[in-house]
C-alpha cells in the first residue's frame, strides 16, 4: 500500500468524440433531480500492487467491463465520496475537497485497500470538473454532484485485499434536492436495525453500509417516514446518524449539539463545517451522546427547540416528526427553525461564494 499522500500523476484528456450537444444538454438541465444526468468524461486510475498508481486519464464516460469473477462483486471491496462542484462567473468553485481526499483515504485503511494519495485524488476531480465545466447548472440551486469511487477488481475469488483496483471519479448535474426548498422531513426511529457496530465499517464510506442500510430505509418508508434514523448497535439507545446524512439538535439555550464521532458514524464535512461556522458565529456546539428518551423528552418540555439532518446533497434539512415503537413527536411545529435556517444560510453562502470564505474551505477552478 502506498502511504505516499503527495503523489500526483498526469491525467491524460481523452476528448469525448461523442459529447452531447448543447441543445441535448440544456434539455437535461432543466430539471435534472439527484443523481439521474450523467456528464460527458469521467476520470480513471488504476491500481496494482506491481504498478503501483498509473494509466491516470480524463475519457469518455462509458461502461465498465468486469469479470464475473471480480472481487468486488463478491466481497464488496468498495468505497466512494460525494463533493460538490459549484458554478462560478469565471468557472467553477470545489468545497472542502481536501477533506474528501482524506476520508477517502482513511476509508481505503478500513478496507484494507490502497491509500490514493490526496494530491491524486484532487487533481482528478479538478480535472474532471474542468472537462465538463458545461454540466453544472446555471440555477443557483443546482451544482455539479461528483462521485469519486473505488473497487476491487481482481479475478480471484479468495477472500483477501485485491491486488487490482479501479478508481473513477463521474459526475451528475443535479438541481435542489428537495423541490419547493427544503421543508421539514420524517424519520423513523428503527431498533430493529443497526447500521454499525464498533470496531465494524461505519466511519468509513463503503458500500456494503448502505446495502446494509436499505431494509431498514425501506422499513421507514412503508410506515409512511422520510428517512432511517439509526440507534447505537450496544444498547439501542444513543442516535447516530440517518442512512446518509449526520444529525444535529437545536436547545432552547441557543446551544446545538451533534453524536460524537466514536467510529459507528460517518465523520460528514458537513457536519464537520458546521461546528465550525456554529462556533464562529458564537453558538455553543458540542459533540455528544443524546439518548432517544431524551429527544423525546426534550421535545415534549421545549428543551429541544430544533432538530437538523445534513449532508452535501441535502445540505441542511430540518426534522419535524419523528416516530417509532412507542414514539411520536413533532418538533417546530413541522416548520424550518431559525437557527437551522441561519445554520444553513451560512454554509449555502460560502459554498455558492456570496459571503466570505474565512476557512479557506472553497478552490476556485
Ligand atoms: N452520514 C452518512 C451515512 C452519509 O452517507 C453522508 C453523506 N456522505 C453523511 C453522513 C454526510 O456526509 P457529508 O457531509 O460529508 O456529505
Amino acid at each position: 500500500m502506498t502511504q505516499d499522500v503527495t503523489m500526483s500523476l498526469t491525467f491524460v484528456v481523452e476528448p469525448n468524440a461523442h459529447p452531447l450537444s448543447a441543445a441535448q444538454r440544456a434539455d437535461l438541465l432543466v430539471d435534472p433531480g439527484f443523481g439521474r444526468v450523467f456528464t460527458d468524461h469521467m476520470a480513471i486510475v488504476r491500481y496494482s500492487t506491481d504498478k503501483g498508481w498509473h494509466d491516470a486519464r480524463i475519457t469518455a464516460r462509458s461502461p465498465v467491463t468486469l469479470e464475473p469473477a471480480a472481487s468486488v462483486l463478491h466481497y464488496a471491496q468498495e468505497i466512494f465520496e460525494g463533493l460538490k462542484a459549484y458554478r462560478r462567473p469565471q468557472g467553477a468553485a470545489l468545497f472542502r475537497p481536501d477533506a474528501n481526499a482524506r476520508r477517502f483515504r482513511a476509508s481505503a485503511r478500513r478496507l484494507a485497500m490502497p491509500e490514493l494519495p490526496e494530491e491524486l485524488f484532487l487533481e482528478s476531480v479538478r480535472a474532471l470538473v474542468k472537462a465538463d465545466i458545461d454540466w453544472i447548472p446555471q440555477d443557483e440551486d443546482g451544482a455539479l454532484y461528483l462521485r469519486p469511487f473505488m473497487f476491487a477488481s481482481e479475478v480471484f475469488l479468495g477472500v483477501k485485499p485485491a491486488s487490482e483496483y479501479l478508481y473513477i471519479v463521474m459526475a451528475s448535474s443535479v438541481g435542489r434536492y428537495f423541490k419547493g426548498g427544503p421543508r421539514a422531513v420524517s424519520l423513523w426511529v428503527t431498533r430493529e436495525y443497526t447500521r454499525a457496530a464498533p470496531g465494524g465499517t461505519g466511519a468509513a464510506k463503503c458500500g456494503g453500509n448502505y446495502a446494509a442500510s436499505l431494509a431498514a430505509q425501506a422499513d421507514a418508508i412503508s410506515r409512511g417516514c422520510d428517512q432511517v434514523v439509526f440507534l447505537d448497535a450496544a444498547e439501542r439507545r444513543w442516535i447516530e446518524e440517518l442512512g446518509g446524512m449526520n444529525i444535529f439538535f437545536v436547545f432552547d439555550d441557543g446551544s446545538i449539539a451533534t453524536p460524537p464521532l466514536d467510529g459507528t458514524i460517518l465523520p460528514g464535512v458537513t457536519r464537520d463545517s458546521i461546528l465550525t461556522l456554529a462556533r464562529d458565529a458564537g453558538i455553543a456546539a458540542r459533540e455528544e451522546r443524546y439518548s432517544i428518551e431524551q429527544w423525546q423528552a426534550d421535545a415534549a418540555s421545549g428543551r429541544l427547540t430544533e432538530a437538523f439532518a445534513c449532508g452535501t446533497a441535502a445540505v441542511v434539512t430540518p426534522i419535524g416528526r419523528v416516530q417509532g415503537e412507542g414514539i411520536d413527536f413533532t418538533i417546530n411545529g413541522e416548520r424550518v427553525g431559525p437557527t437551522t435556517q441561519r445554520i444553513r444560510e451560512a454554509l449555502v453562502a460560502i459554498q455558492r461564494g456570496t459571503a466570505p470564505d474565512p476557512h479557506d474551505w472553497v478552490e476556485e477552478l
